[in-house]
């Protein structure tokens, strides 16, 4: 995995972002925890389950109607199945070595 730091992405307030697999991290966040570097490979498994561009449609559009329904940025990114799913399980660095294929299902609630 390919980690990269950054001035201007993500934006402020957020620490990484997974780019088909790359983590982008903004500069003063760097180096990561192995707690967020676990969170961005649980969002890389979930990334190639929906074959990419899958991913990225669904996360915005969830993102977006969640927005809609509570109209709070930080909640609205909090409660995406793909965040619940990588914050439920991110301090567990074993989490991938059981965890089943299109796990984020569950957390679409
Ligand atoms: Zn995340």
């Amino acid at each position: 995995m390919k980690v990269i730091s950054s001035t201007f992405l993500p934006f402020k307030g957020f620490t990484a972002i997974n780019l088909f697999g790359i983590i982008v991290v903004r500069k003063e966040c760097f180096p990561l925890s192995r707690q967020t570097i676990n969170h961005e490979i649980i969002h890389s498994h979930q990334i190639k389950e929906l074959f990419f561009v899958g991913f990225y449609m669904w996360y915005l559009t969830e993102w977006f109607l969640r927005l809609i329904y509570c109209r709070n940025f930080k909640k609205a990114y909090k409660t995406i199945c793909f965040e619940k799913e990588a914050f439920s399980h991110d301090a567990n660095l074993e989490y991938l070595r059981s965890r089943k294929r299109f796990a984020f299902l569950s957390y679409l609630k």
